[in-house]
């Protein structure tokens, strides 16, 4: 189980929050987190709902249609393809779904900066055809274009030659992420894995460093709106928000029109599974969930995993707003 092996091979401690599930509700006995369960060889009901995905129209490695197959073969039924600042991969993917019997929800991640920090808004239910989304979007992939050479230039001037050159092919004509940029540092024998690359050279302080290029929040936020989907704050535990920021960062979500958060992430520990759902009942938000999937690699989250949504909570795809007419 790949939440386990962040903290705990058995959480014994009971949690309400997940006592009652997606398919049925659970002894009070057995109100443990998915993990305690499966340590325990007990059946486990994972949610057949991930709204968080990436395929290589951004920095995934399957393609859209891949990606859905996969999907599938792990039994999800509903599925968003979230890429980054694209929707370039929703029609390939939307034919797969319709062929393989999948709800395909229309998504995309975009970057937002916020007081000085990335955040990632998600957005679903979208009309992918909306313009002033795509205009939008259109203007976050020519910064990102700027961002890669940028990387690729600070990167040679530390003596790593021709790493722009190998992400950009790699990238086949999609944006160039720095999920490329680590294959080809490897590809180039200049790190021992993609995480190698971004411990030593990628990562916030390192000599490769850029900063993301966001829109504003508000501005994010009334694109997706706009366009008649969900703004999703994305992993809200996963920013390195301290005390004091993240409810700043939560409320001004709110008011600028985010009405849901992530609360069951790939990443999480089961802790912050717990404190996600306990942050969406404070500040009455809607619940998602996604596996923030990029592709098979070692060790990483896999799709058809995620426990489900704390019963309490009302999930995302059963708000009436998501099938709200586009109106602006
Ligand atoms: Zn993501």
């Amino acid at each position: 189980m790949i939440y386990c092996a962040v903290t705990h091979s058995f959480n014994g401690t009971p949690s309400g929050n997940f006592s009652q599930i997606e398919g049925g509700v659970w002894p009070a006995s057995l109100a443990i987190c998915i993990h305690g369960l499966a340590a325990l060889g007990l059946a486990t009901v994972p949610s057949n709902t991930d709204l968080h995905s990436h395929s290589t129209a951004s920095d995934g490695t399957l393609s859209p249609v891949a990606l859905l197959s996969h999907a599938a073969e792990q039994g999800i039924a509903r599925f968003a393809l979230t890429d980054h600042d694209t929707t370039a991969g929703l029609t390939a993917a939307g034919a797969q779904a319709l062929e393989l019997g999948i709800e395909l929800v229309p998504g995309v991640e975009l970057s937002v900066s916020w007081e000085g920090k990335i955040l990632h808004v998600v957005g679903l239910y979208i009309d992918d055809t909306h313009p002033p989304l795509q205009a939008g979007m259109a203007i976050l992939r020519d910064a990102r274009d700027i961002r890669a050479r940028e990387i690729g230039r600070r990167l040679a001037s530390h003596g790593i030659e021709d790493t722009y050159t190998v992400a950009r092919g790699l990238a086949q004509g999609e944006m160039i992420t720095r999920a490329h940029y680590a294959r080809a540092l490897v590809a180039n024998a200049q790190a021992k894995s993609p995480q190698d690359a971004f411990r030593r050279l990628l990562g916030r302080g390192c000599p490769g460093y850029v900063d993301s290029p966001g829109a504003g929040l508000a501005e994010a936020i009334g694109w997706i709106t706009g366009a008649g989907g969900i703004a999703v704050l994305a992993h809200p535990l996963a920013y390195g928000l301290t005390r004091l920021w993240l409810p700043l960062v939560l409320t001004a979500f709110g008011e600028a029109g985010g009405r849901a958060i992530e609360v069951v992430y790939g990443n999480n520990t089961p802790a912050q599974n717990r404190k996600s759902a306990q942050l969406a009942r404070e500040y009455g938000f809607l619940a998602s969930l996604g596996a923030d999937y990029h592709g098979p690699k070692l060790g990483g989250v896999r799709l058809g995993e995620l426990p489900a949504l704390p019963a309490d909570l009302e999930p995302v795809w059963q708000h009436p707003a998501r099938s709200l007419d586009v109106t602006k």
